[in-house]
């Protein structure tokens, strides 16, 4: 069996359409694309990732692979071209058989496609790239004119592309003073031959901020078993002077007794999170009995939550919390609340939803003695 090495260039810095971190790193669904793109490669057999990083990307990095096992990331140069070399250079040592260099904005590859492209390397090929028809038709500005371009003999190359590893990174040594567009055009410059595989329309390069909508409809189409559930929470006012609630602290006349922060609303959706994956409920993850958790902050708790509906290759698509209280007025801190809940979930705030709500007076919330939130939580799973 081939010992196969996985490059995946994700150091690129364009912002345009990731909200304001490089598109790698922008949230698919709840989940940074360059993760989607390293799980299509991880559960490929035999293959060894490499993943090559901006400089200045580490914390995101970390951030984005989390409970994945890679080798450490590689750092990229001024260009693409320099960033595939160095990947190379690094998986020198491992002197793999056969190298796929592929794009982190391609979250969508599937191991058929990997499959064909590996297969024309054990055939024999120098390299092997996949390719899709062109169905458009094709345009042309030429003198000022616009003129028809027959698209007979046309096609548009995708990643990854396979290459032997030793013929390659020959290659990017040889011409790494030449301008080229891709490892192919590398790989053509020193004169190898390369044959074109199969590849998919849903292989999609995910670059303008019309690409992110469309990944994420396929994206939810894919993750097709949706998942509703509540969650229910109560505490009571205490002597203080501040409370917690949704993530923040907002001064009070009273604080909110329990055994962490007291926080309800985090509490709920804790819940609400665990009861989608039928994973029990929070005293069950952060029993009370636990010092640990005394005095914590209840980010931890819906954190984890999240975590495990990730785990399962699940997003969380939609979040609402209801809080019943006649004081504090939630109304000023609604906004920050929603804030701090998608940046606790890594999902956008247009998926967050925060109420507040009194009982006319009636019942312990009525009476001031307490605190009661309620939350309802959508998730989809593949
Ligand atoms: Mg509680």
């Amino acid at each position: 069996m081939p010992r196969i090495a996985i490059l995946i260039v994700a150091a690129g810095k364009g912002v345009r359409a990731g909200g304001g971190v490089p598109k790698q790193y922008a949230p698919l669904l709840g989940k940074p694309m360059l993760r989607w793109t390293i799980e299509a490669f991880a559960d490929y057999p035999n293959a060894d990732i490499q993943v090559m990083i901006g400089l200045d990307q580490l914390a995101l990095y970390q951030e984005a692979v989390a409970g994945l096992s890679l080798r450490p990331p590689g750092f990229g140069g001024a260009t693409r071209q320099e960033t595939v070399r160095r990947g190379l250079e690094l998986l020198e040592p491992e002197a793999p058989d056969f190298v796929l260099i592929h794009d982190a904005a391609r979250p969508f590859v599937s191991h058929i496609l990997i499959d064909e492209v590996i297969a024309a390397l054990e055939a024999g090929a120098d390299g092997a790239v996949p390719h899709v028809a062109v169905s458009d038709t094709l345009r042309k500005l030429e003198g000022g004119k616009w003129i028809t371009v027959p698209r007979e003999g046309l096609l548009r190359a995708q990643t990854p592309q396979g290459f032997r590893f030793a013929t390659i990174l020959a290659a990017h040594r040889a011409f790494a003073a030449e301008e080229v567009t891709d490892d192919t055009a590398v790989a053509e410059l020193a004169g190898h031959k390369i044959v074109a595989t199969a590849g998919e329309t849903n292989n999609m390069k995910v670059t303008t901020p019309e690409d992110f909508t469309t990944a994420q409809i396929f994206l939810a189409a894919r993750l097709g078993d949706s998942r509703t559930a509540t969650g229910f929470d109560v505490h009571t006012f205490g002597p203080g002077d501040h409370i917690w609630l949704c993530g923040l602290q907002i001064p009070h006349t009273h604080g909110l007794v329990g055994y962490s922060d007291a926080d309800a609303g985090l509490h709920a959706l804790t819940d609400a999170l665990l009861g989608t994956i039928a994973a029990g409920d929070i005293g069950m993850h952060f029993p009370p009995t636990d010092e640990r958790w005394r005095g914590a902050t209840s980010s931890i708790f819906l954190d984890h939550a999240a975590g495990l509906v990730r785990a399962k290759g699940g997003a969380i698509v939609h979040v609402d919390v209801t809080l019943i209280c006649e004081r504090p007025k939630i109304g000023p801190y609604r906004d920050a609340m929603r804030a701090k809940i998608a940046e606790i979930l890594k999902i956008d705030i247009g998926r967050v939803s925060v109420k507040a709500t009194t009982t006319e007076g009636l019942g312990f919330t009525g009476r001031r003695e307490g605190i009661a939130a309620e939350a309802i939580a959508t998730v989809r799973l593949p």
